[in-house]
């Protein structure tokens, strides 16, 4: 009747462990984490921002004021239209002292200038004035041949001196301006991330500047944050080719469908070709993933410049960047780690890496329990049989110290019936004649205890021992 009992406690026990386990593991893949994000849009560096955020330490509306006053803060400094601005002093003055920060973001530009052989190119600004893509408001044109050479003739991002030293910045060719358009904003995108990071360094989010895109930290802090590209031939920006997932980083796309205007049959854009002077004609879609989104943006705008064709396409991965391209035929082409952000890893969005650690030490602690308790378990053990010279003297049926006397009622023995396990005591076995002592839950094992010729054994109880009988 103990038995009974204990057997109906420890199925119980496994039960419930059980179930706590897949409730464990169920919640650990299902549960929705944490943060709770905020939302802000508002209209800067010439697009519609929307920025995501949660903070850890610092409230999620400090963060987006932070955000929003940095990109705007920058916009204010750098935007060639805002009559403040230090790009149209020096436009305008054609010399100025410099901050450190514009010294930073001017060598920058100069610098993907050099390594795009002028692909990206900083002076484009009069060409894009000629074009109207200057301002929303300018009057869009298709320019006569003779306006566009006059143009090329003078843009070269070499008429642009920096002196460091002196903290100074010259353009050297009259009729040369500065534009960062293609730069700024992703340059804005990283200062603002870093402003957040530096006094939150556990804020997760994004900042989406018109579609540049630069991650704040992951999804609920574990999860990628799925990315659609857009198909660049649909009517509407929710129209997607392709998916990426980006735990950090900066994703860019120039596209010949952000700003454009179509005379006849022919869609003139907004990134331009320093050497045509025509809007370039090459690419109608260019993606880049990269660490920060200030050379993600500027190479975005370049490898658009450079063209499907580009034989140096795959070059552009020695920067740290990974590329997608998308031809006027829409063949696709892309560099070979682009593929990496539309990993299996990325894509099993309810299960990380770090959940899955959890979960391996979780699966391994449950099934080292059952295995555990299979092993040193004698749970089919129910009771045992002792006999005396081979008559059966009595049935042990439940737990507990039983004794053995013999016919005149001298003591013999002691058997212990306990945890599903028997043995005989065995000091009590005379001169060391006792063979197979020692707890046993083996359904074919037995306790011999001479030279009383008691024998113990047990009734039920598993055989695992991988033999059918024992010599000796
Ligand atoms: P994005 O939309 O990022 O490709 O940037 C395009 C913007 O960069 C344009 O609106 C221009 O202000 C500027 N831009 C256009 N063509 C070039 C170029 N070849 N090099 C540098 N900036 C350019
Ligand atoms: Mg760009």
């Amino acid at each position: 009747m103990q038995k009974a009992n204990s057997d109906k406690i420890k199925l119980v026990v496994y039960i419930s462990m059980a179930v706590i386990a897949l409730i464990l593991i169920i919640f650990l893949i299902l549960r929705e984490p944490d943060p709770q994000y905020s939302e802000r849009s508002f209209q800067t560096l010439g697009t519609y921002v929307t920025v995501r955020v949660a903070g850890e330490k610092v409230s999620t509306n400090t963060l987006l004021d932070i955000i929003e006053n940095e990109l705007n803060r920058i916009n204010d400094k750098f935007s060639a239209n805002n009559s403040s601005s230090v790009i149209y002093e020096l436009n305008k003055n054609r010399e100025i002292k410099a901050d450190d920060e514009t010294l930073f973001l001017i060598n920058s530009a100069l610098n993907i200038s050099k390594i795009t052989g002028s692909a990206f190119d900083l002076t484009v600004r009069p060409l894009v004035r000629l074009w109207g893509f200057d301002d929303e408001f300018s009057e869009k044109r298709l320019p006569e041949q003779w306006e566009i050479e006059n143009i090329l003739n003078i843009i070269d991002y070499r008429f642009i001196e920096v002196d460091e030293s002196a903290s100074r910045i010259r353009i050297l060719k009259e009729g040369l301006e500065i534009d960062l358009g293609g730069i700024a904003k992703g340059y804005a995108v990283d200062r603002a991330i870093n402003r957040v990071k530096e006094i939150d360094a556990g804020a997760t989010g994004f900042v989406d500047a018109g579609g540049d895109i630069g991650i704040i930290g992951p999804k609920f802090g574990k999860l990628p944050w799925s990315i659609g590209i857009r198909n660049p031939r649909a009517e509407s920006a929710y129209e997607i080719n392709d998916i990426v997932h980006l735990y950090s980083g900066s994703i860019a796309t120039s596209g010949d469908y952000e700003r454009f205007f179509f005379e006849g049959d022919v869609r003139y854009h907004h990134i331009l070709d320093p050497k045509t002077g025509y809007p370039a004609k090459n690419a109608i879609s260019v993606t880049v993933i990269g660490d920060n989104l200030l050379m993600a943006d500027a190479l975005a705008t370049a490898i658009f410049v450079l063209g499907y064709d580009n034989p140096g396409f795959d070059y552009f991965t020695n920067l740290g960047v990974q590329a997608m391209i998308i031809s006027p035929d829409l063949d696709i082409k892309e560099t070979k780690g682009f593929n990496y952000f539309r990993g299996k890893w990325e894509k099993m969005k309810f299960i990380n890496k770090k959940d899955l650690i959890v979960l391996i030490i979780l699966g391994g602690i449950i099934s080292s329990f059952f295995i555990f308790s299979y092993v040193f378990s004698d749970k089919n053990v129910t009771g045992a049989n002792v006999f005396i010279d081979g008559v059966l003297y009595m049935q042990i049926g439940s737990e507990g110290r039983y004794e053995i006397f013999d016919n005149e009622n001298e003591y013999l023995q002691t058997v212990i019936f306990n945890n599903g396990r028997i043995k005989v005591i065995e000091s009590e076995c005379k001169n060391k004649v006792c063979e197979h002592t020692g707890w046993i839950s083996n359904s074919n094992q037995k306790i011999i205890c001479l030279p009383f010729k008691i024998v113990v054994e047990p009734i039920g109880g598993k055989d695992d021992s991988g033999v059918d009988l024992y010599t000796w």
